[in-house]
């Protein structure tokens, strides 16, 4: 039942109460009154009545004529009554019918009288069906009382009318109450009564629909508020809308097969790119084992699942097709891990042609190279050793050597990232490797003046020598290469039971600090515009790079320009045999 309809109710009630509880309080001052102005008038009537009858109380026909008369007069019922109780005389009966009369000593107006001189009653005589209001005087000392009697409603006449006037108004007035109460109402549930249908409305999904803001301002602020709630609402929903759409555009439109998958290994969703790449319906809710048809490829699904950690996994398919799968754990939303699987086959054809090409270009470059340091080295030695030719014979030559360095790096380093080198393994005295590589560049280092210093307790590790000493020559190349003449290169090899670690430090120009991350990159030099330095090829250090990850070492630098640079290499230690 709707609130208003309660209210209207309860104001029925209330009105309807209010206008009995009234009516009932009026009722019984009017009675009041009528009882007060009655018994004060018989009072008078009755005491005239005493003085009368008094004399002739021994004689009942004289008190017969007094009573008739009377009782014509004063329109009431006269009845004397002796102590005892008998009726000598009363105007509503004939004398012959008065031994018929009951014994009246206990009627309650007839004992009060007798013992206090007067006493009222009203009470409801069923011969005459009315109520009577009686009135009782004692006549003298012996106990004889006159009584008259007359029927409540003639007293109560002209009170009546006002009683009823006044029920008619009481009437009025809570009709009027309640009206007035209930108009109220519906004034107020009206707006509210819409407000709340048009609030269901637009939670059914009617978004057109607009609250009206007009009657009662609390009214206009409540439905300004759910249409300004409702407009954020739509505009939430269209964003949600949205960013859905464009999510679930680049979702399918994706390079990328993606899948999603719950606790249970089935497929949550999946895009058209992963359907194509496996050549199999990935529709939600299928097991992703079933999906993926490949062990290698499930592998890492179940790591990242169970370790709570990204997992990463390079697998060759038929047909020199190479897929990168990276697969990402997932909480929330019901979904237990996402997974990326990267068709890397062409990138991996194109590195494969580009070294391919490097190596060729080097391999063909490398004859007539040679041919001309020959030719160079030739004419040197035709007698042009101290004629103006000679400074352009020395730029032959050098340039000659610098060609051949590059081609050397250059075929090292595509031969060392084709992943195609077979290491040598074996144990390795890092220590004793670093001493040997030293003094092999010692000469180089001296017609500079430069110290080489090598220090540290002999350290195996396990790895190919000849590539290890191949990092050690390149970073104390470098360190000789960008020092000062006349400073010292020092080489180090520490470390403890897990790593040995090997560091080449030198006191030479230095590194800026935001070049530090770049330097490893193929080709990369730090702008020397200004340095006196010999450029290099640009490869010495991601050759070591490489060479360090194929022996499981991480390689790292500091350094600070004009105080030095220290490079070091942390290769996994194996234990020393005894
Ligand atoms: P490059 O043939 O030029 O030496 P590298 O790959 O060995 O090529 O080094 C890349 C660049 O890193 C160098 O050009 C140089 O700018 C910087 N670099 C390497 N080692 C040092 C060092 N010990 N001191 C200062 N700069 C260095």
């Amino acid at each position: 039942m709707r609130f208003a309809t309660r209210l209207t109710i309860v104001m029925a009630l209330l009105a309807a109460g209010s206008a009995i509880a009234l009516s009932s309080i009026v009722s019984r001052l009017v009675d009041r009154s009528v009882e007060e102005r009655s018994s004060e008038r018989l009072q008078r009537e009755s005491s005239l009545l005493a003085t009368e009858i008094a004399p002739v109380l021994g004689e009942p026909l004289a008190q017969d004529r007094i009573v008739r008369r009377a009782a014509l007069d004063l329109g009431a019922r006269i009845t004397v009554i002796r102590p005892d109780g008998v009726v000598t005389a009363d105007s509503g009966v004939t004398p012959a019918e008065l031994s018929s009369l009951e014994n009246h000593a206990r009627r309650p107006e007839v004992a009060a009288a007798r013992s206090n001189g007067s006493g009222f009653s009203v009470r409801h005589s069923a011969t005459l069906r009315r109520d009577l209001f009686y009135l009782a005087r004692r006549i003298d000392d012996r106990g004889y009382v006159v009584r008259l009697a007359l029927p409540y409603d003639d007293l109560r006449h002209i009170e009546s009318q006002y009683e009823w006037g006044a029920r008619a108004a009481i009437a009025l007035v809570c009709t009027l109450l309640f009206v007035t109460g209930s108009v109220a109402v519906r004034t107020i549930a009206r707006p509210i009564r819409q407000a709340s249908d048009a609030a269901l409305a637009v939670a059914a999904g009617d978004t057109d629909r607009t609250l009206p803001e007009e009657g009662l301002v609390e009214i206009v602020e409540l439905s300004s508020a759910i249409n300004r709630m409702k407009k954020s609402l739509l505009d939430a929903a269209a964003r949600i809308e949205r960013e859905r759409q464009l999510g679930a555009a680049v979702f399918d439109t994706l390079p990328d097969g993606i899948v999603v998958v719950d606790r249970h290994w089935r497929i949550v969703d999946a895009n058209p790119r992963l359907r194509e790449l496996l050549r199999a319906d990935c529709a939600a809710g299928l097991p992703l084992v079933d999906v993926l048809r490949d062990r290698e490829l499930f592998a890492p699904f179940e790591e990242a699942v169970k370790s709570g950690r990204s997992s990463h996994a390079t697998v060759a398919r038929a047909g020199d097709v190479t897929w990168e799968v990276s697969v990402h754990p997932l909480s929330g939303g019901g979904a237990a891990a996402v997974g990326i699987i990267h068709d890397v086959s062409s990138f991996r054809q194109n590195e494969s042609m580009r070294r391919r090409f490097v190596s060729d270009i080097s391999h063909e470059l490398r004859t007539p190279v040679a041919s001309i340091a020959a030719a160079a080295e030739t004419l040197a030695s035709l007698g042009a050793r101290e004629g103006e030719e000679r400074p352009l014979i020395d730029v032959i030559s050098r340039q000659a050597g610098r060609m051949r360095e590059l081609l050397d790096d250059l075929t090292d380093l595509t031969f060392i990232e084709s992943g195609e080198i077979a290491l040598e393994r074996g144990s390795v005295d890092l220590t004793a490797t670093a001493r040997e590589v030293a003094a092999d560049v010692q000469p180089a280092a001296q017609s500079r003046h430069i110290g080489i210093v090598v220090e540290g307790q002999s350290a195996l590790i396990e790895g190919d020598r000849r590539r290890i000493a191949q990092i050690v020559r390149n970073l104390i190349d470098n360190a000789i290469k960008f020092s000062s003449d006349g400073t010292t290169v020092r080489v180090s090899v520490e470390g403890d039971d897990k790593q040995a670690v090997l560091s080449v430090a030198d006191s030479g120009e230095g590194i800026p600090e935001r070049e530090l991350s770049r330097i490893f990159q193929r080709f990369y030099q730090v702008d020397r515009s200004r340095s006196k330095v010999r450029p290099g090829s640009g490869l010495g250090l991601a050759i070591v790079k490489h060479l360090a990850q194929l022996h499981r070492a991480t390689v790292d630098v500091e350094s600070a320009v004009g105080v030095g640079s220290t490079f070091r290499v942390r290769f996994p230690r194996i234990q020393e045999e005894a």
